[in-house]
């Protein structure tokens, strides 16, 4: 049986900054975030990220930086032997047109789940804003609400146990 568990990036996995994190150098992944990934990781589970980029359409930052952000945290996590498996970021923004990826909807986490093979009910979602749980609700996934940066090990231990 697969499973995953989707998380959102900012105040999830790096420390959120109340603006856009637009340098690789400002990206700095929470302590608590590698340990959940690994814990993940160690009970089988697929690791996947959900991230609205929307600094992207703006101009604010590139793809590419937005890539070498998340290869810094693969190294990090490789540190360990932990790792993501699957990363999705809409990189639109509703004030330059409109898009189907962007969170609160629900097609990244659909997306995810198909390419993986994973039913909705063998999966969660950890967010740390409404449109995360919304997105995971519209792909029928169970959806957790954090405060950004709140430690969520205790959480990551809960749903492991209610999802075996
Ligand atoms: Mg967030
Ligand atoms: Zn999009």
């Amino acid at each position: 049986m697969n499973k995953a568990i989707f998380l959102d990036r900012d105040g999830v996995i790096n420390e959120e900054i109340g603006e856009y994190i637009t340098r690789a150098v400002d990206f700095n992944v929470l302590p608590h975030a590698i340990e959940g990934i690994k814990k993940f990781n160690d009970a089988g589970w697929q690791v996947v990220i959900i991230t609205n980029q929307g600094g992207i359409a703006k101009g604010l930052y590139t793809a590419a930086e937005v890539d070498k952000m998340h290869r810094l945290m693969q190294q990090q996590l490789a540190g360990v032997n932990a790792r993501v498996d699957l990363i999705y970021y809409c990189p639109h923004h509703p004030d330059y047109g409109k898009c189907l990826c962007r969170k609160p909807d629900s097609l990244l986490v659909q997306k995810a789940l198909a390419r993986l093979r994973i039913m909705p009910n063998h999966a969660a979602f950890i967010g740390d804003k409404p449109r995360d749980v919304e997105a995971a609700i519209g792909a029928a996934v169970q959806g957790y609400l954090i405060e950004p940066n709140e430690n969520w090990l205790p959480l990551a231990d809960e749903i492991i146990q209610k999802i075996s």
